[in-house]
């Protein structure tokens, strides 16, 4: 789950790096220019190319969900800030509150929504004492799965979660936990997690918030059941189809951190990279004696996994995944969210609540001082079916196709596309130490197969530049966001220790 500003969208690394380097060719002469933008539009093609291929990725699975909804689940989930509400609202139009009551701290919720492929659009409101990460991110999505369970009576072979790349929610040892426990429980065969790259997230979940978001701003919303009652009114009555399935308050979260990770063998290097932003593709399978095991690859572009070989890396120490349900997840501490201010602030509300009768506006006092009192519970769990059917094939993927005109195009894709040379995994086989000894002897080889040219440079190595011809020598080390391979100028960024 990507917490995204309500305005623009962040671009990804390399889309910024096109458009500086195209901003920076203006300087050149006008024959250099020519050709450092014919490259600069090439790299871009090829990056276009790209993230349409691990686009159309995830699009096989919505449509192979929708079509074959017994082989495939297709969830994404997603929470933009924009969907942040405040507690109580006015109508902006229609009703004046005190600038002073404006300003200070009311009931928040963040509201999480989870897309199936075939049911629809599931809505989650959360307040923030309950906190949020993984534990949000897999209480949504269990409830949407008992939901789906109910509507059809069963689940599919293949879970497909399509999330943003986000390292604090989504891409975590929890949520991969959680996937080897669907799977070990059998209620799936298998489960992928999909990490889109930042900037490449095109989903219709956006819309769907945005539709929220207009829809809310003329109506004054007084408590939070007002408030999902007017949320479903906008979805049921948006032009745009969403398949609205509903709008639910959580009381508690599930704490899945918890119930997993404790049982989970070492697991690491997936979440950054040495190159690009990490393993994106995330596949979790069961063996013959029915272990979760999990592979990963920078893309689904990628012609390997990690590992290379086998079945997988185990996920879990235990015999047998335990039944359910997790624990209830620890909430914020009072002070963390403010509550004597929240509430303060919520009753010098009730002044100015515009209601057509005097019990109409008991009942809203009355909501929100049960709310006040009431602490989060365990929410009710319910056992998911088992999946009985084979292993399914693997969804063919759309190739790139893509065409080279120069080998920095090429390069350019493999960097994207390819798993880095060095397997970044840490499990139960493979330590940080092995992973680092690998690294460094393969840059030691690599230095010294270029000879006398200018040797490559990796992330956190400290080399000397000079940035003028006849300016001072600078020590810098080469940032953690920087490439593997050998780099050019265009691709360097420094930090500057001294000048
Ligand atoms: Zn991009």
């Amino acid at each position: 789950m990507h917490v995204r500003s309500g305005k623009a969208q962040s671009i990804c690394d390399d889309c910024g790096r096109y458009v500086a380097r195209a901003a920076r060719a203006n300087m050149l002469p006008p024959k250099e220019r020519g050709v450092e933008l014919e490259e600069v539009d090439e790299l871009r093609r090829v990056h276009k190319e790209f993230t349409h291929a691990e686009y159309q990725f995830a699009r096989d699975h919505w449509v192979l969900a929708r079509e074959h909804p017994r082989r495939c689940i297709a969830d994404i989930i997603d929470a933009p800030t924009a969907c942040r509400f405040h507690m109580p609202k006015a109508n902006r139009r229609a009703q004046h509150v005190p600038k002073e009551l404006d300003r200070e701290s009311r009931w928040k919720s963040k509201v999480t929504g989870c897309w199936d492929s075939f049911t629809g659009l599931f809505l989650y409101v959360a307040r923030t004492a309950l906190g949020g990460g993984p534990n949000l991110v897999l209480t949504v999505l269990h409830h949407t799965l008992v939901a789906i369970a109910a509507k059809r009576g069963f689940l599919a072979e293949l879970l497909f979660l399509h999330l943003d790349n986000t390292v604090g929610e989504n891409k975590t040892d929890a949520v991969i936990g959680a996937a080897g426990w669907y799977v070990e429980r059998r209620h799936f065969n298998r489960v992928i997690i999909f990490c889109c790259p930042v900037g490449h997230t095109f989903t219709d979940l956006d819309q769907s918030f945005s539709t929220l978001i207009r829809g809310l701003f003329g109506v004054a919303v007084y408590t939070m059941d007002m408030l999902l009652k007017v949320c479903a009114r906008v979805m049921m009555h948006a032009k745009r189809r969403y398949n609205f399935q509903g709008i639910q308050e959580l009381d508690g979260l599930y704490n899945w951190t918890a119930f997993v990770t404790e049982h989970m063998h070492p697991l690491g290097g997936y979440a950054t990279g040495q190159q690009g932003s990490g393993m994106h593709l995330i596949i979790i399978t069961r063996d013959a004696e029915g272990h979760a095991r999990v592979k990963f690859s920078q893309s689904s572009q990628s012609s390997t996994f990690f590992p290379e070989s086998g079945e997988g890396y185990r996920l879990f120490k235990w015999d047998k995944p335990p039944e359910g349900p997790p624990p209830l997840a620890g909430i914020k501490k009072d002070a963390d969210w403010e509550k004597e201010a929240v509430i303060g602030t919520v009753r010098r509300w009730y002044h100015y609540f515009v209601f057509d009768s005097a019990e109409e506006l008991q009942r809203a006092k009355n909501d929100w001082e049960t709310r006040f009192s009431t602490v989060p519970s365990l929410p009710p769990w319910v056992e998911l079916p088992v999946c009985c059917g084979d292993v399914p094939t693997r969804v063919p993927s759309v190739g790139t196709g893509c065409t080279f005109k120069t080998a920095a195009a090429a390069a350019s894709f493999d960097l994207q596309a390819e798993n880095p040379p060095v397997n970044p995994i840490i499990s139960e086989e493979r330590t940080h130490a092995m992973v680092r000894d690998e690294l460094e002897v393969r840059h030691d080889a690599e230095r010294t197969a270029t000879g006398g040219s200018l040797p490559p440079v990796y992330r956190s190595d400290y080399i000397f530049v000079r940035l003028e011809a006849s300016g001072p020598l600078e020590l810098c080390q080469v940032p953690r966001s920087s490439m593997y391979v050998p780099m050019s100028s265009c691709l360097l960024m420094f930090t500057c220790f001294h000048s």
